[in-house]
């Protein structure tokens, strides 16, 4: 574990966002955390089908919250645990340029609120941010535009489909489903694209990531150009439906550019650590306002793993955001940020390793939200 500088949590935060400890967000000394957990777990396995526990060990699925000193050694065998699954995914390939991934990395970074850093796994290999930088551009549009603007471009459901689906449009809905598949942030990228260039956006983002170097991978920008069909149909759809706010291919090239910024884990547990303190950055301004990181992470929670948002919501229990680089943006609130990263995808074009690994850390930590 290292330490990095961190101006001292604002206590009038509401108490729900404050834990520093890992029972801090239910209110409860630590010890008495470890209690309340064990009796949970007894609770739960005296009265529900044992069924329900097929294929997890008491250990796995109800394990002490573990002291904070502990979540290295449980990352790196959450990691450990996780490796196996790397073989059963597949590279991005319809980003030629993602296909050059090596399927084989997976890392993880984690910032604490307390000021602790926590490292396990291949945290130094850049990556581009891809979807993850939607949650960005919510916030950005959301500080622009307000709650009402965004809201009337976008919808707040789960789509239940792929990111580059189309069924949500059209037919049965005048406005893509949510801001996280890629109508929906073509869309805001467009109303963006309409006050603000690129540059501006990439400042904001560097601001949130603690990081003032982020830049554009070129390689990746170009690839995804050459071969970005799917959103270009997407973005003559939302054309005919009015939704676009700026010029088609201004509306497309600011998304394509935002999707090819370049990260590492930290980047993205800084992000994560920006919304776990409310919008608070590292230098303890607050540059986000409070109201659009609920609303981003409740977004976030119900929308931001595609067509696997659901199952993540009721396995890990926390916020998170996917991009088809292999990275992940998650989050618990008042206590952690966490960047992870592994480039061999699932079904639903989630990391197929990085999901699994923080499904076991939440558990073994106790960060469900709704536990
Ligand atoms: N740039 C990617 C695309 O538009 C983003 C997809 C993703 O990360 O989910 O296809």
């Amino acid at each position: 574990m290292t330490k990095f500088t961190l101006p001292r949590q604002d206590n009038s935060l509401p108490a729900p966002y404050r834990g520093q400890s890992p029972g801090g967000d239910r209110g409860l000394p630590e010890s008495q955390y470890q209690n309340y957990q064990l009796a949970n777990s007894q609770n739960f396995l005296e009265t529900e089908d044992q069924s329900l526990l097929s294929g997890f060990t008491l250990a796995e699925t109800y394990r002490l919250a573990q002291p904070s000193d502990a979540l290295e050694a449980n990352m790196a065998e959450a990691l450990h645990l996780s490796r196996p699954l790397l073989s059963q995914g597949r590279l991005a390939d319809y980003i030629p340029e993602l296909a050059k991934a090596n399927p084989d990395l997976l890392g993880l970074t984690i910032l604490a609120t307390d000021g602790s850093a926590y490292q396990a796994g291949d945290c130094d290999k850049p990556f581009t941010i891809q979807s993850i930088a939607k949650v960005a551009l919510l916030l950005k549009a959301l500080q622009l535009g307000g709650f009402a603007q965004v809201f009337s471009r976008v919808g707040m459901e789960p789509s239940g489909a792929p990111f580059s689906e189309f069924t949500t449009l059209g037919d049965f809905s005048d406005k893509p489903s949510n801001p996280f598949i890629n109508s929906g942030a073509i869309v805001l990228s467009s109303f963006l694209a309409a006050h603000i260039n690129f540059e501006t956006f990439l400042a904001f983002l560097c601001q949130i990531c603690n990081n003032p170097n982020l830049q554009l991978d070129p390689a990746v920008y170009n690839s995804e150009r050459r071969t970005s069909e799917r959103n270009h149909s997407l973005a003559w759809e939302l054309k005919r439906l009015k939704l676009l706010t700026a010029d088609l291919d201004l509306s497309l090239d600011f998304y394509t550019k935002l999707c090819s910024i370049e990260v590492r884990p930290r980047d993205l547990a800084h992000f994560g650590l920006c919304l776990a303190r409310r919008g608070q950055d590292a230098a303890g301004q607050q540059i986000l306002r409070a109201e659009d990181v609920t609303t981003t992470l409740a977004l976030m929670y119900t929308c931001g793993l595609y067509d696997g948002s659901g199952e993540f919501a009721v396995e890990a229990g926390i916020p998170a955001k996917s991009g088809v680089g292999g990275g992940i943006l998650a989050v618990v609130p008042g206590q952690y940020g966490i960047g992870a990263f592994g480039p061999s995808l699932d079904r639903n074009g989630n990391s197929i390793g990085g999901i699994n690994a923080l499904k076991i850390l939440s558990h073994t930590q106790g960060w469900h939200v709704l536990a």
